[in-house]
């Protein structure tokens, strides 16, 4: 058996009821195929495969807070620092009901291949809790946060791991830990991203993810010499980085016709009003029957439904595994010409092997949505450097980003001889700087 082939059935025997894991553990190991084949008597040698899939440490900790009625609670929180080899670790905080110790390793490996893409020095994790912030008060979020942090605090710090937002851990959330880090640890220091902009946040990073999409998906398109500007596009999702996908394209001249939330999707043949979308979600946070009530044109279904609509342009900005072999087979039989990942893995293994073999381009998440962290590590120079940059300088560097690391997949691709795959060309050029690191740092 293949050196490759063995690592992937151990990390199936050893982390059992991890699905998630296994599935971006199998997708990375098979797209560096020819790599490790060419080094695999040194890579056996050095165990480098092995110490690629397991984290470096992985904290599991009690979370107990007290909800507005005086109950007490207990959840579980998670923080898994899979790999320093290129910098501090650096991955959001996801707060959801879904969140276990499988999806968050998942997270944190693919954030070992995505932030090195971005060129910037940052090692990669993921960390979590499966509280579930829906439907409770500014205070109990509030006391959930500082407890959280209150553990956290033990293993984070500005060089040494430093945690973001992720899907429930928005802008609030992410100032009640700092403010609790900051009580505990007696720091004011860049421990996390995504901080307001009054106590050392950077404009631009709320925008980043979603506008990094775009812009990524912008060059891609323009490699193959097709225009946005008139393009009708399918967004899913209604969070932070579906709203600033939509707003973005819309900037660009293509038209959203979609956007959903876990409980229903909006279909908006007019082109989805954001500003609306933006006060029903950030302000009012309301589900998207709202939409529909303030905006009679538009329809609202119930469930799933999203990539039935007949689109040019697919940007998955949700969950992970919410666009299956059905929704693909529906995208292509209504023409879509390219689908973007916006959130983590989105798309399940046998839909991105069918957009791949039926001549739909396909970028990974790890690559198209990887402005978010890039603009965390800005943050994190601004915050080391005690300015803060413009919005325009900010975005610019965004961009001049997301365009490099189109490139850099694209070039990847062609170098292994896998022109257009950008799943491999994705997993080699991030893998590669990882590997050199790992190499010259001695077997740690
Ligand atoms: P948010 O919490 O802001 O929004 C998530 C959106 O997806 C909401 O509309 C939510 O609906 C919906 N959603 C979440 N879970 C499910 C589910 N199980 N089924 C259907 N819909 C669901 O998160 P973000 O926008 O920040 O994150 C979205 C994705 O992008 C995630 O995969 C995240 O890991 C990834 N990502 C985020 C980055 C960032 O900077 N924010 C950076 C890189 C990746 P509802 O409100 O009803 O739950």
């Amino acid at each position: 058996m293949s050196y490759i082939d063995e690592i992937i059935q151990q990390v199936i025997e050893k982390n059992p009821d991890e699905p998630e894991f296994h599935q971006a553990v199998r997708e990375v190991l098979d797209s560096i195929r020819v790599i490790v084949d060419a080094n695999e008597a040194q890579f056996r040698r050095d165990a480098l495969l092995e110490r690629l899939v397991n984290p470096e440490r992985q904290i599991k900790f009690r979370v107990p807070w007290i909800d507005d009625q005086g109950n007490a609670h207990v959840n579980t929180g998670y923080r898994v620092q899979f790999n320093s080899a290129i910098g501090p670790y650096k991955g959001g905080l996801r707060l959801h009901p879904s969140v276990n110790i499988g999806i968050i390793k998942f997270l944190g490996f693919e954030q070992i291949f995505k932030n090195s893409l971005t060129g910037l020095p940052i090692g990669g994790g993921k960390g979590g809790s499966d509280f579930d912030p829906k439907g409770k008060s500014d205070r109990e979020i509030m006391n959930f946060c500082q407890s959280f942090m209150s553990e956290l605090c033990k293993y984070i710090g500005a060089d040494t791991d430093v945690p973001a937002g992720d899907i429930g851990t928005g802008a609030r959330e992410i100032g009640y830990m700092f403010g609790q880090y900051k009580k505990l640890r007696g720091l004011f220091e860049g421990v996390l991203t995504g901080k307001g902009l009054s106590y050392g946040g950077s404009l631009a990073r709320t925008e980043a993810t979603g506008y990094g999409l775009l812009y990524i998906t912008d060059a891609l398109l323009r490699d193959h010499n097709i225009d946005i500007k008139g393009k009708t596009v399918a967004v899913s999702g209604a969070g932070n980085v579906a709203i600033y996908a939509i707003e973005k394209a819309q900037q660009l001249g293509a038209k959203v016709v979609t956007c959903s939330d876990s409980t229903g999707w909006i279909y908006d043949a007019e082109g989805i009003d954001v500003a609306l979308l933006k006060e029903i979600k950030e302000v009012r946070r309301e589900r998207l029957t709202a939409y529909k009530n303030a905006k009679l044109t538009s329809e609202y279904h119930e469930g799933r439904g999203v990539w039935q609509i007949k689109c040019d342009i697919a940007l998955p900005c949700a969950t992970q595994n919410e666009l299956t072999l059905e929704d693909a087979k529906l995208l292509k039989e209504n023409g879509c010409i390219a689908v973007c990942e916006g959130a983590n893995m989105p798309t399940t293994e046998d839909a991105t092997k069918f957009l791949q073999e039926n001549g739909i381009l396909f970028i990974p998440g790890k690559a198209s949505n990887a402005g978010g962290v890039a603009t965390s590590a800005l943050e994190m120079s601004q915050n080391s450097e005690r300015l803060s940059w413009s919005f325009d300088e900010v975005d610019s560097k965004l961009r001049g980003i997301m365009e490099n690391v189109y490139a850099n997949i694209s070039a990847a691709a062609k170098k292994y001889g896998m022109e257009g795959n950008y799943v491999a060309g994705a997993n080699i050029a991030g893998f590669e700087k990882v590997l050199d690191a790992m190499n010259a740092q001695g077997i740690v």
